[in-house]
């Protein structure tokens, strides 16, 4: 019999959590409240009793433990790994400094910039440093393209973006959002509960996400480097390059940086993500109306380069409607890429294997009796019928493996 969590306790403890923060907007932060636990990840913390039909919201709308694709009729492009396609386009902001300071080429800041410039949204909520603790990551509201600006860039570590969400949508102003896709699947989710979702949020845009890095590894950086937290002025992991350095100034002045090939790779040994991120269903976004990735060929950097690059999948109409318009307008350069999605199986090659083995992980989740996550519409068996049996018996032992050595078990915030 499958087991499925009941609670926030047995979706944290059972590493199913994702820190996205949308139970703490469900329940209300006098019930639940996100905090950092160890090794470094956002956890919900329950301080109040949470009524049982609150936690069977939670329970349906957490991204942890349900993902919903893309219900939708078949897109152009459609792709048996990445899902819906209705253009693809390489490219990058058309602003020097936007594409100089973000991730990559600037494409989701530059479509934010747009939709507030052009008055399509009232606000984009995204994530951004926090002002006062820059190691730190914050939901922010941008109501200009200059704080879209503020927050561009990949933040390496635990950010809950929609720890506020019900309460904006109380505001009755149309917003966009940018995030990870579990966070845009948290949305998806709650728009089958909340049709504000559908009236005021008409556009999502994502990233490709390989998961996200415990803060554990910034305070590593910081030490080996002999500056600390509570010193910082600027933390910033991307951007000023393709990708950049991971850069931290002390408010003193003194400075550390190291190239994202020494920071992170071997990718292995050094990003040490959650345990959820292993079995995750869709690292591109298939719920999103825009995805942006880095256009590496290989799907890795061989050093810095001065100009970035996103390969961009709109994968709705109303995705790819923005992106002809923020092109037309002067926000982005670029060109319809003419291999298609075919371009995601080259960059994103890394994201392949994992969806193909995701299916082996949950067996293995299965078989040591472990609360599964729902995945519906997303393809794992389609993906996991491409591999070949020796990498899921690999795949199957190494869960295994992992799964006895409890390395999937969570402390629960107290
Ligand atoms: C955890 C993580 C893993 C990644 N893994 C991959 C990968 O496997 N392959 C790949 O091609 N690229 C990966 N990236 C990089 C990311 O895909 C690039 O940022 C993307 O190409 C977008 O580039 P851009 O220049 O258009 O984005 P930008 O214009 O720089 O905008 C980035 C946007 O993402 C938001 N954002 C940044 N970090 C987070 C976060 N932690 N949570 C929620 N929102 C965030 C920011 O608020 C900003 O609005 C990863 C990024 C992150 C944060
Ligand atoms: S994944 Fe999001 S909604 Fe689910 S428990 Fe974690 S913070 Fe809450
Ligand atoms: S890998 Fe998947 S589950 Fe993990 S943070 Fe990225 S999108 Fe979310």
């Amino acid at each position: 019999m499958i087991r499925r969590a009941r609670d926030l306790e047995t979706i944290c403890g059972a590493g199913l959590c994702i820190g996205c923060g949308l139970c703490e907007s469900v329940a209300g932060r006098e019930a639940v409240e996100m905090r950092l636990v160890s090794p470094g990840f956002l956890r919900p913390r329950r301080k109040a009793p949470i009524p049982a039909g609150t936690m069977a919201k939670i329970l349906e709308t957490c991204p942890g433990v349900v993902i919903d694709g893309a219900a939708t009729e078949r897109t152009a492009l459609e792709d048996p790994v990445f899902g819906p396609g209705v253009s693809v386009w390489r490219g990058r902001a058309a602003d020097d400094e936007v594409q100089f300071r973000a991730a990559a080429g600037g494409a989701l800041t530059a479509l934010g910039m747009f939709l507030l410039d052009h008055g399509r949204v009232d606000f984009v909520l995204h994530v951004g440093a926090a002002r006062d603790a820059p190691m730190q990551t914050e939901a922010r509201l941008s109501f200009s393209a200059g704080e879209v600006l503020e927050g561009t860039a990949s933040r390496y570590g635990p950010a809950a973006p929609l720890v506020d969400v019900t309460a904006l949508l109380a505001r009755g102003r149309r917003f966009a959002f940018i995030g990870k896709p579990c966070d845009v699947a948290a949305l998806r989710n709650l728009a089958r509960h909340d049709p504000r979702v559908d009236e005021l949020v008409p556009y999502t845009l994502t990233i490709s996400c390989a998961g996200v890095p415990r803060q554990q590894s910034s305070h590593e950086f910081l030490a080996r480097h002999g500056l600390r937290e509570d010193e910082l002025e600027t933390m910033r992991y991307r951007g000023h390059g393709w990708p950049g350095p991971t850069f931290a100034r002390s408010r003193d002045g003194r400075e550390a940086e190291e190239s994202y090939l020494d920071m992170w790779f071997p990718y292995e040994q050094k990003w040490k993500t959650q345990f959820r991120c292993k079995i995750c269903p869709d690292h591109t976004g298939e719920l999103a109306d825009i995805t942006s990735v880095d256009d590496w060929p290989g799907g890795a950097p061989e050093g810095d380069e001065p100009v970035g690059r996103c390969l961009v999948v709109a994968r709705t109409r109303a995705g790819d409607a923005l992106f002809r318009e923020a092109l037309e307008a002067g926000y982005m350069i670029a060109e319809p890429a003419a291999e298609g999605m075919r371009g995601m199986h080259d960059t994103q090659g890394h994201q392949v294997r994992k969806k193909q083995g995701i299916l082996a992980r949950l067996v293995a989740m299965f078989l040591a009796g472990v609360p599964l996550p729902r995945y519906r519409r997303v393809r794992v068996l389609r993906a996991a019928a491409t591999a070949h049996t020796m990498f899921h018996l690999r795949n199957l032992l190494g869960a295994r493996r992992r799964l006895r050595e409890g390395q999937h078990r969570e402390e629960v915030p107290q």
